[in-house]
């Protein structure tokens, strides 16, 4: 018997929330994100739930080759563009739309020799400043786009660093207002925070969303809102299994470093999940979970292969249970709320992103709900 842990994709609820985002951006086309692997996800795994979406934005141009051959013959966005010349003949060659966000990305242009005109994406700084040209060289940067052959249409986009946050977007719309209002062109500005936070209150026509973590079922802005109250569900699931049962006197203490000190009896459940399955080490005791569906939380330091878990209040847990990471657990028929991701993310001091990202090769995956 293979080790008892496994990762379960549910594409009927990616289906439902992109259908939710589209109910919540209805003039929108929407970009499905499939960077980083379809967020941990596997994008070959999640294709077919993406159907709907109305192009597909990702990084890498591998991840674009992958995507033409699922046979996805709509719009494909480079988010960051390309790296070298070279990449242009990629695009050229497999119809990939691409971000130019600064002068090199144009020298590149005026020198790629192709017949067929470019569809790019022209990005603005409005405030992150990560990627995009300052907004007093954006006219120049248009100009000189528009006038090459090697263009064919120019698009207007933005990524907002308040999305999610009490800051908003506010500052960052008036920039963008203010420097491309009468430019020409399709505008995309909004993640996943932006597009179910902020969607009445763009200023300008949002002609494009781009979520990712949303379509993935977390909250882009968790504890605020957690992805249940967004009507979010979750895609990924990580459930393993309890392998061994302790019982403990007080004062035992449990796992590398004695972390956990019991102050009382109790009985601990030791599941085959650890850190180099992707559960995040930095979890400390206390992190959600579910045993056969019954909320309870972990013990002690999560290790490589192994964690710890308290079922002295669960009598009928053994081993064979099943234990929810997070997700939904998959074998118990009782109704369960399941471990949200975001909540063991926010325990680990990170963000439901890194976890999803992070789940690791040696799990297998089971793919839910295709059609
Ligand atoms: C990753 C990314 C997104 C999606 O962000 P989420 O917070 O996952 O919705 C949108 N736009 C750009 C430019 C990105 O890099």
């Amino acid at each position: 018997m293979p080790r008892p842990i496994q990762a379960t994709i549910d594409l009927q609820a990616l289906r439902h929330n992109l259908a939710l985002i589209q109910a919540t951006a209805p003039d929108a086309l929407v970009w499905g994100v499939v960077k980083a692997n379809a967020y941990g996800h596997g994008i070959e795994r999640v294709f077919d739930a993406l159907r709907a979406a109305d192009g597909i934005a990702l990084l890498d141009l591998s991840e674009a080759e992958r995507v033409r051959q699922l046979g996805w013959r709509g719009p494909i966005l480079l988010l960051e563009g390309v790296f070298e010349t070279r990449d242009l003949e990629l695009c050229s060659r497999l119809n990939l739309w691409h971000v130019v966000h600064c002068e090199a990305q144009i020298d590149m242009l005026a020198v790629h020799k192709t017949h067929q005109g470019h569809r790019v994406f022209l990005k603005i700084n409005t405030g992150m400043n990560r990627l995009g040209f300052a907004p007093q060289a954006f006219r120049a940067a248009w100009t000189r786009l528009n006038a090459l052959p090697q263009v064919d249409e120019i698009s207007i986009m933005s990524h907002f660093s308040d999305a999610d946050t009490d800051k908003g977007i506010a500052a960052a719309m008036s920039v963008f207002h203010e420097y491309t209002h009468d430019l020409s062109g399709e505008r995309s500005l909004s993640n996943s925070a932006a597009t179910l936070r902020h969607a009445k209150d763009l200023k300008v026509r949002s002609d494009w969303v781009r979520p990712g973590i949303a379509l993935y079922g977390s909250s882009p802005d968790h504890p605020e809102n957690t992805a249940d109250q967004w009507g979010l569900k979750p895609v990924m699931s990580l459930n393993a299994a309890i392998i061994g049962v302790q019982h403990l006197q007080a004062g035992d203490s449990v796992g590398y470093g004695s972390l956990f000190v019991a102050n009382r009896p109790m009985r601990i459940g030791v599941v085959a999940c650890g850190y180099a399955d992707g559960y995040p080490r930095h979890a400390p005791t206390g992190t959600p979970v579910c045993v056969d569906g019954i909320r309870t939380r972990t013990l002690g330091r999560v290790s490589m292969d192994m964690i710890t878990v308290d079922i002295t209040d669960l009598p009928h847990a053994d081993r064979g249970s099943e234990v929810t990471l997070w997700g939904q657990p998959q074998k118990t028929n009782q109704p369960s709320v399941g471990v949200s991701i975001d909540e063991v993310a926010r325990a680990a001091g990170t963000v439901g992103y890194e976890l999803m990202c992070a789940l690791a090769a040696r799990v297998p995956v089971t793919v839910l709900g295709t059609l």
